[in-house]
């Protein structure tokens, strides 16, 4: 009798001891910074936590609210800022260096002008666009301490970055509270901490900029993924002619050097999100160039011409779709 006791107890002991190890998943969706977010965690529900962190962010560089310090900096010129947005403009800056220019802060005018901002789009003037041209130079923006300043007539945008840095701060938060296993899509901007509950990677999906499948899948685990494409936010012009709202700093028009999205896998947001910016602007052959140089990063590009090139660093953990009708190259 007392054995049989002791086997029960031990088999309720076991049972309560694996349901509460199983950790329990939580998922949740939310708006924030103008896009849909989304939080996947084991274990410990962070949403709430995530959420506020966006809010938080969004209330220091939102451009379209009048007292976020890009907002008080766009109106007077002139900024005392956060710590925080004083490292996320000084990175932006550094590379805006690395990539030549195809990161550039200062694009606000002409993300404006083309109505990327207000939905109300509108192809500006040849004459409007030779001023937005003059508007765009981020080596023009000062950082003295924590005063930022910028001369008349130009607006920061750190849209570009943005996304990437909350990135990196729901990693931090979220493995600051135990989160072994998690994952977040920030509008575009992915970040996984660990790989799934069971140890195998993240699965994320690449969409196909031309539909609503995807071009295929990369496995990946404690990385940052992120994307930028024409295919989110554009319009079509009379011409016939999609503009989308990642602007070449060179001409203060839509970029147009033969990608349809760019995407960036790191392990640092920040890193990742304007890079996969600057890369739509580059195009496939400097994006090459400057990974060469620069390193630090994987990339995947879907061009124009119907090719998925893949960097050699993640070649392995990327699949194409099935039935896709890219064609997959690596960059090696
Ligand atoms: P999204 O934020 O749509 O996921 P991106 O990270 O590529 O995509 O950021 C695009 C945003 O960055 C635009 O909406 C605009 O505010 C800003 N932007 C557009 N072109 C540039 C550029 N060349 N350099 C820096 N910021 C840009
Ligand atoms: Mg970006």
């Amino acid at each position: 009798m007392i054995k049989k006791i002791a086997i029960l107890s031990a088999a309720v002991f076991t049972a309560l001891a694996l349901y509460a190890c199983a950790p329990g998943e939580h998922t949740s969706d939310f708006f924030a910074m103008d896009t849909y977010m989304s939080v996947k965690t084991y274990g410990v529900d962070a949403a709430e936590t995530v959420k506020g962190e966006a809010e938080r962010l969004e209330s220091l560089f939102s451009v379209t609210d009048d007292v976020s310090e890009i907002g008080i900096l766009n109106a007077n010129g002139r900024v005392e800022a956060s710590d925080e947005t004083i490292e996320l403009i000084e990175r932006a800056l550094y590379i805006s260096g690395m990539t030549d220019g195809a990161l550039d802060i200062t694009v606000y005018p002409a993300v404006r002008a083309w109505g990327f901002t207000t939905g109300e789009y509108a192809v500006p003037s040849p004459e409007k666009i030779e001023e937005l041209r003059s508007l765009i130079d981020c080596t023009k923006v000062t950082v003295d301490g924590n005063t930022v300043s910028v001369p008349d007539g130009y607006m920061v945008d750190l849209g570009a970055v943005a996304k990437g840095y909350l990135g990196d701060r729901v990693r931090d938060i979220l493995k600051n509270a135990g989160i072994t296993s998690a994952i977040a899509d920030l509008g575009g901007s992915i970040v996984t901490v660990g790989g799934k509950p069971d140890g195998s990677p993240w699965r994320v999906a690449i969409r196909d900029p031309n539909g609503d499948g995807s071009v295929g899948v990369i496995e990946v685990k404690d990385k940052c993924v992120v994307t930028s494409g024409g295919y989110e936010r554009y319009f079509t012009d009379e011409n016939g002619v999609k503009r989308w709202h990642i602007i070449d700093p060179a001409t203060a028009e839509p970029a147009d050097a033969g990608l349809l999205s760019a995407t960036v896998v790191g392990e640092d947001g920040v890193l990742c999100d304007g890079l996969s910016t600057a890369l739509f602007v580059m195009g496939a052959e400097k994006a090459e160039a400057m990974w060469r140089k620069e390193g630090g990063f994987e990339m995947i590009l879907v061009t124009k011409t119907g090719d998925v090139l893949v960097t050699d660093g993640i070649i392995d953990s990327f699949s194409l779709s099935e039935g896709s009708p890219y064609e997959l190259k690596v960059i090696g």
